[in-house]
């Protein structure tokens, strides 16, 4: 999708190191990581939000929780230490780019992170 950030790292417009991809999924640290480690999963594919996946993305869904975090999470390191999945969601979710990611972060004790206004 043009103008989106995150196609462009899909693309290679924009080079990012990449900390995974294979043919459905890239992944990559975040520039403003909220813990020790914090890495976004994000499908190559473009979707606004999570709201968006439909009925023949259900491998992709699938994939993701099944093969691409538990391999993430140990290659980090935090799978035994344990780690959050955050996905935001529109506006009053946080989200502030519109192609779906997925953030995975951990790497040291978490605060509770739920409330208002975050
Ligand atoms: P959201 O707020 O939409 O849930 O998450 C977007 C994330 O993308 C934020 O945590 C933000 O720090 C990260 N981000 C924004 N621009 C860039 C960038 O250019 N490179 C990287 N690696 N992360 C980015
Ligand atoms: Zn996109």
């Amino acid at each position: 999708m043009k103008d989106c950030l995150f196609c462009k790292f899909v693309s290679g417009e924009i080079k990012t190191s990449l900390v995974y991809e294979d043919e459905s999924v890239i992944a990559f640290r975040d520039i403003n990581p909220q813990a020790a480690q914090h890495i976004l999963i994000v499908p190559r594919k473009h979707f606004d939000n999570v709201t968006k996946l439909e009925d023949v993305d259900r491998e992709l869904a699938a994939h993701i929780f099944v093969d691409v975090v538990p391999t993430i999470a140990k290659k980090i390191g935090v799978d035994e230490s344990g780690f959050r999945l955050v996905i935001n969601t529109g506006k009053e979710g946080g989200q502030s780019v519109n192609h779906l990611h997925i953030h995975l972060i951990g790497g040291e004790p978490l605060t509770n992170h739920f409330g208002k206004g975050v």
